[in-house]
Formats: structure tokens, sequence, C-alpha cells
């Protein structure tokens, strides 16, 4: 599974990073972005700020993304097995 998130949209009320804070993260600019490995992917719209979301958070990010307000968590689905 990845993630990305459209920074346009976001509303910065830090939903998605009370739901999995290993996967989203907010910045200074009080927006979020998504984390791989503990690292903020702050490259919007490009192909770098997409996440790699390990299987244990696969949940909580599925979570997040339904109850975004922005709708702004998009999710990508691996074709690979056990991606
Ligand atoms: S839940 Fe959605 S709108 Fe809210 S901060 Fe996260 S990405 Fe932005």
């Amino acid at each position: 599974m990845r993630v990305w998130i459209d920074q346009d949209l976001c509303t910065g009320d830090g939903l998605c990073v009370d739901h999995c804070p290993d996967v989203f993260v907010q910045l200074e600019d009080g927006i979020a972005y998504v984390a791989e490995e503990g690292s903020p992917l702050n490259d919007p719209g490009g192909a770098r700020s997409l996440a790699w979301v390990p299987s244990r958070h696969h949940g909580s990010v599925v979570k997040a993304a339904d109850v975004c307000p922005g709708e702004c968590i998009f999710i990508e689905m691996d074709l690979a097995i056990g991606a």
C-alpha cells in the first residue's frame, strides 16, 4: 500500500495524525504530509510524495482516509504479493 495527500485540499485539522502518527505528520505550515520511515515527504504533487505504508498501519491509514474532512488522502494498492 502507498499513500499520498493532496495538500491543496488539506484543512490542517490533524485527524490523520491522530489516527496514524507514524504515517502522517503536520509540518510548520499546518498542513499534513505523509512520512516514510519517519521522514516527511514534503514534495507536494511530486513523485516523492508517495509513501510506502507498512502492513501494520494499513487499517489506520484506511480509517484516516475515511474520516479526512478534505477527502485528500489517496491510497494506492500495490499489486505485488506481500506489499
Ligand atoms: S485528515 Fe485530511 S484534511 Fe485533515 S490534516 Fe489530515 S490530510 Fe489534512
